[in-house]
């Protein structure tokens, strides 16, 4: 198993800084990006001086979202099994995609994401379970995924991060929002220039280090509950059974090409 590094980990006093570090690949996510971001996350909710966790990029963008790239399939092939039908697709995303995210989104710990540049689909993973988001002037933030036969990215938070009526259009159009369009929507918390992203960040990461740590958890604690209570976690889970309907619905459409395919190919060959 390799051990080169995607994600760094870093602390200054009651500050924790998770960096995604795959800048020439755009901070895409195979699994080993994901694995090691969940580890990071784990050690800054384990470290007993941490206080608020910080999620930060290197690299000209945010995250280019999941690593599709044929590259990086080397990486799904080692933890999918075609033969199993739907199941361990379903199974694998259903973990790392749903599960997984919802844990980042319940740590016991204020997390502040600092989103610049681009932050497309499974980015929105990496920013939206954090508590607060900061973003810079340039970042810029879209989910495309239904060009390719999928209804949005697997955590669907999309409803409650820009409202019903604009999470369909961010959806039906795959078009990006600027930050401003993303703090008017409630989507972000402050929108900052370019080079004041850090500063401002760990600004508020320190003013929210002074307070208690039982009282953030449980302020946290409060806010997703009442979230819960509202649905979202239950819609996210139905939501998720419907993105792999979808999953199936373009394999069986590409098994039917192929098979197509064949019989143009035999046709022709039988002259
Ligand atoms: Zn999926």
């Amino acid at each position: 198993m390799s051990d080169e590094r995607f994600i760094q980990y870093e602390t200054e006093g009651a500050v924790a800084t998770v960096t995604l570090d795959r800048p020439d690949a755009r901070n895409a996510q195979h699994p080993p990006f994901l694995e090691q971001f969940d580890a990071a996350l784990k050690q800054g909710a384990a470290d007993r001086d941490v206080r608020v966790i910080v999620v930060k990029a290197n690299g000209p963008h945010f995250s280019a979202g999941h690593d599709i790239s044929p590259a990086s399939a080397k990486h799904f092939k080692d933890v999918m099994d075609p033969s199993s039908g739907i199941l361990s697709h379903y199974a694998w995303e259903q973990e790392n995609y749903l599960e997984m995210t919802r844990r980042w989104r319940d740590l016991p710990k204020p997390t502040i994401a600092a989103v610049h540049g681009k932050c497309i689909a499974g980015g929105l993973m990496l920013c939206w379970p954090m508590d607060l988001i900061m973003a810079s002037e340039d970042a810029m933030f879209s989910d495309p995924v239904l060009r390719m036969g999928v209804g949005g990215v697997e955590y669907h938070a999309h409803p409650w991060e820009l409202g019903a009526r604009k999470a369909k259009e961010f959806l039906f159009t795959g078009d990006f929002i600027d930050a401003q369009e993303a703090w008017r929507l409630g989507m972000v918390n402050h929108v900052v220039a370019r080079d004041q992203l850090e500063t401002k960040t760990y600004e508020l990461a320190e003013k929210i280090a002074q307070m208690d740590p039982f009282a953030l958890r449980m302020a946290k604690q409060s806010v997703n509950r009442t979230l819960d209570e509202m649905g979202q976690w239950n819609a996210m889970q139905a939501v998720f059974d419907m993105h792999h309907l979808a999953h199936a619905q373009s394999r069986i459409l590409n098994q039917g090409n192929a098979i197509q395919g064949q019989t143009i190919s035999s046709m022709k060959s039988a002259g």
